[in-house]
């Protein structure tokens, strides 16, 4: 890498501006050097903000020697979880976890919070109130809710609730003048007054708000037409004409830290229905399966999930692997509790198993629409049925759906996982021509992969696992990928619902877009970020020469 800083000067040269700690050891580059995408950057410093001001400083650092040492930028972490490569970098990391890890306020209807802090650590001080943020990941026992944001995450019970942009009412940023910003829904006085700034803050304002008016039927135009979606920045929902409202956090929402770095979050806060039970539905082969998500949307579930035989295989040959999440105990009990669904598997390894969630206030009103379910799918090609009348009976599969990816990127040895058509999402009208169309993709270019997925957002999960390190298998991501993604947005879908763009969706941004509306994405990073000392590889400002050119080598 070129530059004119070496790790050891850096970590010499910053440390005098921040209180926090700066780690240039090979043990801590090495482990920083990886998420759980297929890439790996190798960082040049970690540095542990220990407040607000530490963070000014950071950037305020790099600004200064920006001009002498070009290569220099920052990344945010906060726990490294991102499938898409866009928590790595070369240059500066900073991680949030460690001293940004407050639970501030909690209230029945919203919560302050640091972004270092662990969803798994949130979530019982919602439950306090008999309140959540219910737009948790599957990885909601290792993610923080500051990397929820910055991803616009997703998970199942998303088909209800939506994704994390519709929890944010405030966010804190320190962007790329080194000073802290408050950002929430303004009204259009609100928004003049800001406008009239003669600072920073007001060039942003009266920047963003001029991209996005004067192009404003096109950027409403651009807006996927699917339940999810985590590519691009949100441009379409900044400025609502109509109402009036202009709302910064919508295109911070999902930014993967590319616009700036965000230090506090307010939550809306969702009232946790208090009971809850799943119907689980074993299909011996997709036909009818149009009919089926059609059917079941018509009783309007809490979630709707399903795995694959690939998955559900997995997960019974490592089922010791439970005992890590769950203790012995725990294992045992999920042992046991899969008892039953032996006889249901010898007849045969279902090819899809869906789950079919429903919440209530009552056990009865959970009781009754689980019921009303089943019967209407009685006729259906499925090969049995089974009501898990509580949470606490359904928590079986669910374990499966969540632990999935997990399970393959730590059981399977000799291979790894390769998450590069990882969150695909077309409208679920179309999932029965579509999944066909994609297992023959799947198996033309001969990958192992696991799919599994959100059943009523159309939204799935594939992946494979491949000797990445072998130059013949990764000759298979750039054609694979073209291959899935044509067919994805040949039905009106979008190339990721969760996970975001990174390293491996960023290039073909333009592709989805066209190169009209890229462009409006990249004038907003500019307007943010005019020398790009934030984030620089990925989303709208990725290279795919330069994301290849960093595929993970080492395990
Ligand atoms: C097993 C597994 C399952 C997963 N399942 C899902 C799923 O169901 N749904 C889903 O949406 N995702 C899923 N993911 C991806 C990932 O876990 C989520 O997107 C998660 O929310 C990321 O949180 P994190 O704390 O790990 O963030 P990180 O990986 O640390 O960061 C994510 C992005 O946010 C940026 N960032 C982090 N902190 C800040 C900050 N303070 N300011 C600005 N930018 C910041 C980073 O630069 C990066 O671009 C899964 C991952 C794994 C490993």
């Amino acid at each position: 890498m070129n530059t004119n800083l070496t790790a050891t000067s850096l970590k010499a040269k910053l440390q005098p501006f921040i209180k926090g700690e700066i780690d240039d050891t090979d043990t801590s580059r090495e482990l920083y050097s990886h998420d759980a995408s297929l890439f790996e950057l190798r960082p040049q410093v970690i540095v542990a903000p220990k407040d607000v001001d530490d963070v000014k400083n950071i950037v305020k650092f790099v600004n200064k020697h920006k001009k002498s040492t070009p290569s220099l930028y920052i990344t945010a972490r906060s726990a490294g979880t991102d499938m898409s490569g866009g928590a790595i970098g070369e240059s500066i990391m900073v991680d949030f976890t460690k001293h940004f890890n407050q639970v501030e306020r909690v209230s029945a209807t919203s919560a302050n919070v640091q972004p270092g802090v662990h969803y798994r650590d949130f979530e019982p001080e919602t439950l306090k109130h008999k309140a959540w943020m219910p737009s948790f990941p599957a990885s909601r026992e290792l993610c923080t809710v500051g990397g929820m944001v910055a991803n616009n995450s997703g998970g199942e019970m998303s088909l209800r609730y939506g994704k994390t942009i519709n929890f944010v009412n405030e966010l804190r940023v320190v962007l790329s003048d080194g000073k802290e910003y408050a950002f929430s829904p303004i009204n259009k006085t609100e928004l003049k007054t800001k406008m009239a700034q003669k600072d920073f803050e007001g060039e942003l304002y009266r920047r963003v708000f001029k991209l996005v008016d004067s192009h404003y039927d096109k950027i409403k135009a651009a807006k996927p037409h699917v339940s999810k979606n985590s590519t691009g920045y949100n441009l379409w929902d900044v400025w609502d004409k109509e109402k009036g409202v202009f709302d910064m956090t919508k295109v911070i929402v999902g930014s993967q830290g590319t616009l700036g770095l965000i230090t506090d979050i307010k939550y809306r806060l969702a009232a946790k229905e208090p009971y809850g039970g799943v119907l689980v539905c074993f299909m011996k082969n997709m036909e009818g399966l149009g009919d089926i998500i059609n059917t079941v949307m018509t009783q309007h579930p809490t979630s709707f999930e399903s795995f694959d035989n690939y998955t559900l295989n997995l997960s019974i040959k490592f089922l010791p692997y439970f005992r890590y999440n769950l203790g012995w105990k725990g294992l045992i009990k999920l042992g046991l509790q899969l008892v039953p669904d032996a006889l249901i598997l010898l007849k045969g390894i279902p090819k899809l198993i869906l789950l079919v969630e429903f919440t209530g206030q009552t056990q009865e009103e959970v009781s009754s629409k689980l019921r009303a379910t089943r019967a209407l799918l009685q006729h259906f090609n499925l090969q049995a049925m089974e009501e898990e009348e509580t949470e606490a009976k359904a928590w079986k599969f669910r374990i499966m759906r969540r632990e999935s990816f997990n399970l393959l990127r730590k059981k399977v040895k000799d291979k790894h996982t390769a998450p590069f058509i990882d969150d695909l999402v077309v409208p679920p009208k179309h999932l029965p021509k579509f999944l066909p169309e994609l297992r023959a993709i799947v198996n033309k270019y001969k990958l192992q992969a696991t799919v599994a997925g959100h059943m009523g957002d159309g939204n799935f999960h594939i992946i494979p696992l491949m000797k990445i390190e072998d130059p013949k298998e990764r000759a298979k991501l750039e054609p694979a990928m073209r291959e899935v993604n044509t067919l994805v947005l040949k039905y009106g879908g979008s190339l990721s619902g969760e996970h975001n763009d990174g390293l491996i969706r960023g290039p073909w941004l333009t592709r989805m877009y066209g190169s009209e509306v890229v462009g409006y994405f990249k004038e907003l990073k500019k307007i943010f970020d005019p020398d790009n000392i934030f984030n620089p590889h990925i989303k709208a400002t990725a290279d795919w020469d330069f994301s290849m050119s960093h595929i993970r080598q080492r395990f």
